[in-house]
């Protein structure tokens, strides 16, 4: 069934009516254009994990991300929907699987990312947005109906882009939204277009912060506003130089099996975002407020329709189903922060 769903060329274009129907028909892909040299920052800390974080992989394992989403992407959406994120929930708050309240946290993931960076004020000036790293297309559809805004997708994922591109013609919302497969280091747009640059859990699959902070802010509108909501490791202290070699442990059996390369912190982003000027720069740890989420995916996949599913879905989500219990113990420890990052471009 998942080979069915996958498109024949890696790359899905915007339909040509659509391009022209955005604000920039420049928008159009430039598949020559290349970032420019990483980018280091002053701070010294900031530099430390960042340099490791370009350094460690010099090559992204994008086949490795694709094939990890066509796989699991299914599976998620059988049982979670169509958001492939955490759910936002009141610290401490016990939500049971049978009711709505997951799919409820999950909307107000959405909401509070979007409240905290002062969007819901902003919203007549949100007319086109980008999601990076769109997973199959939920955020997009769901902040283009909010704002009546023209959004586009990307994702390494062709099985992704395919069926958020079904989803949104089944919602008629095919008009608004599109999604395509490209790279989030070496976007296909053009400079300063976007009013809103989204990015809701992918920023942990980005091998290089620099470049990918970089290429955010390249394609953000001036004026425009960017969020960060990634998964971070926590905060070094004052002479710390890195994790300490457990924590490094833990992080690492994790990448392995989500596909991602070296974790950063919260304060990274900042140091890179102040390094490149952006204005209002925001953050905040919201661990505590994801707290529940896990558990809950945890005890959906034991649930007997949870376990059919898992095997019939293959090793990858299998062996992704296995780590879920070292997401806890990253949280409960302190060495996993769920981090959110919000910036304006200057006018
Ligand atoms: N934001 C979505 C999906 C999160 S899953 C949601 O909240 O539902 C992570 C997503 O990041 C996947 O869609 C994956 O394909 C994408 N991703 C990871 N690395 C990427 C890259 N280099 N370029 C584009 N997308 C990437």
């Amino acid at each position: 069934m998942k080979a069915t769903l996958a498109p024949p060329s890696s790359l899905i274009s915007l339909p040509r009516h659509k391009v022209s129907s955005l604000r920039s028909p420049s928008l159009l892909l430039q598949s020559q254009r290349r970032s420019s040299a990483l980018m280091t920052t002053t701070a010294s800390r900031g530099s430390v994990a960042v340099t490791a974080a370009t350094t460690s992989s010099a090559e992204a394992p994008r086949e490795g991300i694709a094939e990890f989403y066509n796989e699991t992407s299914g599976l998620w959406e059988e049982i979670w929907g169509d958001h492939m994120h955490h759910g936002f929930y009141d610290p401490d708050s016990s939500v049971q699987l049978s009711d709505s309240g997951h799919r409820e946290a999950q909307i107000r993931m959405i909401e509070e990312s979007l409240r905290f960076a002062g969007v819901t004020e902003e919203e007549k000036k949100i007319k086109i947005v980008v999601d990076v790293g769109c997973g199959i297309g939920g955020s997009s559809r769901y902040i283009a109906s909010k704002f009546g805004a023209e959004c586009i997708g990307i994702t390494l994922s062709p099985v992704q882009a395919k069926r958020a591109n079904d989803l949104a013609t089944a919602q008629s919302l095919s008009h608004k939204v599109s999604f395509q497969v490209a790279d989030a280091l070496d976007q296909p747009f053009e400079d300063g277009i976007f009013d809103l640059v989204w990015s809701m859990e992918s920023g942990e699959h980005m091998p290089d912060k620099a470049k990918f902070v970089k290429e955010l802010v390249r394609v953000t509108a001036p004026g425009g506003r960017i969020i960060i909501v990634t998964w971070c490791h926590r905060n070094l202290s004052q002479g710390e130089e890195s994790l300490q070699p457990w924590e490094q442990n833990l992080l690492d059996r994790i990448c392995k099996t989500f596909y991602l390369p070296a974790w950063c912190s919260t304060t990274d982003y900042v140091e890179l975002l102040q390094s490149l000027s952006l204005q209002d720069i925001k953050y905040a740890d919201w661990s505590e407020n994801v707290a529940p989420f896990w558990p809950a995916v945890i005890r959906t996949a034991l649930t007997w329709k949870g376990l059919v599913s898992l095997l019939r879905s293959g090793m990858k989500s299998i062996k992704g189903a296995l780590t879920m219990p070292l997401m806890i113990e990253g949280y409960k420890k302190g060495v996993i922060k769920f981090g959110i990052i919000t910036c304006q471009k200057p006018l």
